[in-house]
């Protein structure tokens, strides 16, 4: 059990897309920081819809979401993307330096030497030297842009990651190297994931609580295997 405060809590959330029937009912949880929290479940089921109701890229039919006490519908869809980082299983990079990619919600006037202390650090955090910076993202792997878009998200000072089927398209060793980057992450930086997975081995890797969603409903479960399990009857 987790006792510190919710980041980010889910009360009675129901969500049905138009002219659908009812995809999720009266879902509550709650995060907080320093927590690994993994969704798993058959296809279909509605995870990754959850995962964008959690920064307003779609918005829930009932219940609420606040992030730190407050709702997240008191605030722009915009100001909660930058507290609240959706990575997609590919990530989006322009085709400029990883540079340009990292600061692209800044203003050239705002940028000052902290940053550039901070994105060095974070790069580090993540497995990357400095040296990255002067790259063209063209130049990169699918793990590096994936990479490069955590330390862009956690530039924003997000402290809750929403990461859908994050190594889908990696290698086994990069998936190993991703693992290490999130844990890293969680441990000093105090960040919060939600993570959408449906690869057990992955799940197992990373670790933290597992929460099954099927039926609508969202459960707790000892071990990701169980959503496969239910699965095979
Ligand atoms: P999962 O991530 O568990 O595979 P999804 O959240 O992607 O599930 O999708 C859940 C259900 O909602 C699926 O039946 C899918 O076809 C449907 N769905 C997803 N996006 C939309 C949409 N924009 N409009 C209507 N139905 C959608």
């Amino acid at each position: 059990m987790n006792q510190e405060y919710p980041i980010l809590k889910l009360t009675n959330v129901s969500f049905r897309y138009d002219n659908q029937p009812e995809l999720l009912s009266n879902i509550s949880f709650s995060t907080a920081k320093h927590q690994i929290s993994i969704i798993v479940g058959p296809s279909g089921t509605g995870k990754s819809t959850l995962l964008k109701l959690c920064n307003r890229l779609i918005d829930c039919s009932e219940g609420d979401i606040h992030y730190n006490g407050l709702s997240i519908y008191q605030q722009s869809p915009l100001q909660i993307r930058k507290k609240i980082g959706y990575l997609p299983q590919i990530p989006y990079l322009t085709d400029d330096k990883v540079r340009d990619n990292i600061l692209i919600s800044f203003q050239q006037k705002d940028i000052s030497d902290n940053n550039s202390r901070d994105i060095i650090r974070l790069l580090r955090e993540v497995g990357l030297s400095e040296e990255y910076l002067e790259r063209s993202s063209l130049e990169l792997s699918v793990g590096e842009k994936q990479r490069i878009a955590i330390v862009r998200t956690l530039m924003n000072n997000s402290k809750i990651l929403l990461l859908d089927e994050p190594n889908s398209a990696l290698d086994e060793d990069n998936s190993v190297i991703l693992i290490r980057c999130l844990k890293r992450l969680v441990l000093q930086e105090g960040v919060s994931l939600i993570v959408v997975t449906h690869n057990l081995d992955f799940a197992r890797k990373l670790g933290g609580r597992f929460l099954l969603l099927k039926g609508g409903s969202l459960v707790e479960v000892n071990d990701p295997s169980e959503s496969f399990m239910e699965g095979k009857q």
